[in-house]
């Protein structure tokens, strides 16, 4: 059986052999690119390269890179845990071609890849392209040799990529494996018309074939393109012959390790197994984020880190840990990873400290926050009643740390909602409150600089949770 390690370095050996320069993975902050909260793909890395402002000297790549998903435009963090597929953290395997190799060749290679050298079962591979690309739908049907009916035509939403509301942009082409009728969510059950598991996307390619103006137009490219994106984890699992990522042998040994420490088995309960996930996954999260330089802060990138500790914190204690336990499978995690990112190996004091800190720090507020959420909770249940009020969301934010999403997500189990508009205005509340007390507080004298600082730090403490509500990608 293939390892994910063996996996990583076939594909990159594969296109190797094909005249593709490997480039390592770029780290997990986007370099020179603010409007990128994460790095979330492959290709990021090469965006300057495909918009022809900058030039390398190769037409051909391929590359394994980390990616978080935890916020921005692709935000999986609620799916974790939940979905077989999803996680906050995992390696994207691709190849590009920049104005090289078109359509053809990249469905033939990765056909190639898949079915020759992973050995997948042509019979279970389903692929969908753009509707109008009757190129990508031919290739597939003539030159792959597939059936008609297993190549289904989508529209823009699922099989439309552009970068952006204006540049390149172009259809798309996925590749899926039917994991049997055992992963389906009902008789209805079809790619695109169902989010479950059974037919797992596998590999996403892109053909960047126009430059869309601000009115819209689409202008052909000279060169068109080609960018594509598989999750390790996802080809892992299939190959490994199980049916959700986290069976395969990269989040297999991270559970096992929680399993010991919890001294509890995967597999016996749902809930509990949910839990194993939610922190098998956010270790790799909150290990890669830190060991890239992310620290836990309350406002950008290091809040949503803070958010994913703090989630990870939370299925700690519903495991029964009482004491800090995510500086320990943070360590596991790099450990682990050691032969692909030797250099985040050499980081594991340094990781496994920031995040001791940031776990000590919260555990001791977290049951004083629980037992308000809980009695909360058993009040309104009482009274019949699903909404939680804003000012109590925002007491636990305030005093006690709880992320929104957190507080979300607990009562969440209970089809119970948070009144944001409510919480929204305590928030302003709190503000207010913290500018009069510099009026009256008769220290107007204070060095007009000085207190402008301290300003500064509160309201960068509030701001943390406005820049980065769900979907807001920072700018
Ligand atoms: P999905 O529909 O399953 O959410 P996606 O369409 O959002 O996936 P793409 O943006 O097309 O994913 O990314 C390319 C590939 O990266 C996917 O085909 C999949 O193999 C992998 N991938 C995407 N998101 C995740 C994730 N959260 N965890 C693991 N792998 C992922
Ligand atoms: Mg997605
Ligand atoms: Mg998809
Ligand atoms: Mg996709």
């Amino acid at each position: 059986m293939l390892t994910a390690n063996e996996i990583r370095s076939r594909f990159l050996c594969y296109f190797k052999e094909r005249n593709h320069t490997l480039v390592p993975s770029s780290p997990l902050i986007p370099h020179n690119d603010p409007t990128l909260l994460f790095i979330n793909a492959g290709m990021n890395q090469f965006k300057d390269v495909f918009l022809g402002r900058e030039k390398r000297d190769y037409v051909r790549a391929s590359s394994a890179q980390k990616c978080v998903r935890a916020g921005g435009k692709h935000n999986d963090l609620e799916n974790v845990g939940r979905t077989a597929r999803h996680h906050t953290f995992f390696e994207m395997l691709g190849n590009f071609s920049f104005g090289d190799y078109f359509k053809e060749d990249a469905i033939r290679y990765a056909w190639e890849f898949l079915t020759v050298e992973m050995e997948l079962p042509v019979s279970k591979l389903w692929i969908t392209v753009f509707q109008d690309d009757d190129e990508a739908f031919a290739i597939w049907r003539d030159q792959i040799g597939l059936p008609e009916e297993r190549v289904i035509r989508m529209d823009e939403k699922d099989n439309f990529w552009s970068m952006g509301d204006t540049g390149p942009c172009g259809p798309c082409s996925e590749i899926h494996i039917d994991q049997g009728e055992s992963m389906s969510c009902g008789p209805d059950c079809g790619i695109g018309s169902c989010d479950c598991d059974r037919y797992l996307e596998l590999w996403n390619l892109v053909f960047m074939q126009f430059d869309r103006s601000a009115d819209g137009v689409l202008t052909p490219l000279p060169k068109p393109s080609i960018d594509t994106g598989m999750g390790l984890e996802r080809i892992a699992a299939v190959v490994q012959g199980v049916q959700s990522n986290y069976d395969c042998d990269l989040l297999r040994g991270i559970i096992a390790y929680i399993e010991k420490l919890a001294g509890k088995k995967y597999g016996d309960d749902e809930e509990q197994d949910v839990s194993m996930r939610v922190i098998a996954d956010h270790s790799r999260a909150t290990a890669f984020l830190i060991a890239d330089g992310v620290l836990p802060s309350n406002e950008g990138r290091g809040y949503v880190l803070r958010r994913i500790m703090r989630r990870a914190a939370r299925h700690a204690k519903m495991l029964g840990f009482d004491e800090p336990v995510l500086y320990r499978s943070t360590v596991f995690v790099l450990e682990s990873m050691a032969e692909a990112y030797p250099e985040m190996a050499q980081r594991t004091d340094y990781v496994a400290k920031v995040v001791k800190n940031e776990e000590e720090r919260f555990i001791q507020t977290l049951d004083n926050g629980l037992r308000i959420l809980t009695d909360e909770v058993a009040r309104l249940q009482q009274e019949k009643q699903t909404v939680l009020p804003g000012e109590i969301a925002f007491r636990l934010y305030d005093t006690f740390g709880f992320p929104l999403d957190l507080t979300a997500d607990i009562v969440a189990g209970e089809s119970i909602t948070i009144d944001e508009a409510g919480f929204d205005s305590a928030m302003e509340e709190q503000r207010r409150k913290a500018r009069e007390h510099w009026k009256g507080s008769g220290e107007e004298a204070v060095a007009g600089i000085y207190r402008q600082l301290v300003e500064d730090g509160l309201r960068s403490e509030f701001n943390g949770y406005d820049n980065l509500t769900a979907n807001s990608e920072i700018v």
